[in-house]
């Protein structure tokens, strides 16, 4: 795959792209999933990133793809157990982004206790908004997610619900793998997760605006 740049942090390309799962108590509890003591992390590959005004594809192996608003975090700074008081220093900036899954594939997965990186990983699988720079966000734990469906809000909540924030994650992915500038960690969703089909367009929004996305579905 082409290298793609951070749009809003141009001086920075997509490494990996981690994720976490159930780190919204009322989402597990939707999904029927227990709230894991330390966070459920997986990756999606990188030719998952779309971008504003792009679309994403139903691949013809799912009948139930489901959105997953999240906040994005792009590492500016890498570093290997970096301390949780340090954490907030290694970030570049935050992004509004879908994780896009295919729940069927997924239910399955976790039913014989099989990896995610199908259900997660196909092509389109991860849009992402525009990054904006660290300094213009106060607190990152304070930052409205919303996602609609032709108009009609989905998910609206506070990333003050996240179980794990975001300097923990910061600190815990970096005591397992060495962070890279151009690492984006995709934090969870909030509660409102619902199947998205053709047709559907998708606008997604950071904080009333900050920063915002918005696909197709073809
Ligand atoms: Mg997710």
């Amino acid at each position: 795959m082409e290298k793609k740049n951070i749009p809003g942090l141009p001086h920075l390309q997509f490494r990996n792209l981690f994720c976490i799962g159930r780190n919204y108590v009322e989402h597990a509890q939707e999904l029927n999933n227990e709230v894991p003591s330390q966070p459920l992390v997986f990756l999606k590959p990188t030719s998952t990133i779309i971008f504003d005004s792009e679309s994403i594809q139903i691949p013809p192996q799912s009948k139930n793809v489901h959105h997953e608003v999240e906040l994005a975090v792009a590492i500016d700074k890498g570093g290997t157990n970096i301390p949780k008081e340090k954490a907030l220093e290694h970030v570049g900036g935050y992004g509004i982004g879908i994780d896009v899954t295919a729940r069927d594939i997924q239910q399955k997965a976790k039913e014989k206790g099989h990896p995610w990186t199908v259900a997660k990983g196909f092509d389109t699988f991860a849009p992402l908004s525009t990054f904006i720079k660290k300094d213009q966000v106060e607190d990152p734990q304070n930052l409205n997610l919303q996602i609609s469906v032709n108009g009609e809000i989905r998910q609206s909540d506070s990333t003050k619900l996240m179980i794990h924030t975001v300097t923990d994650l910061i600190h815990y992915l970096s005591t397992i793998f060495t962070l890279q500038p151009g690492d984006v960690i995709l934090t969870g969703t909030p509660k409102g997760v619902s199947a998205i089909t053709q047709g559907d367009k998708i606008e997604a929004s950071l904080d009333n605006g900050l920063t915002t996305i918005s696909v197709t579905v073809d």
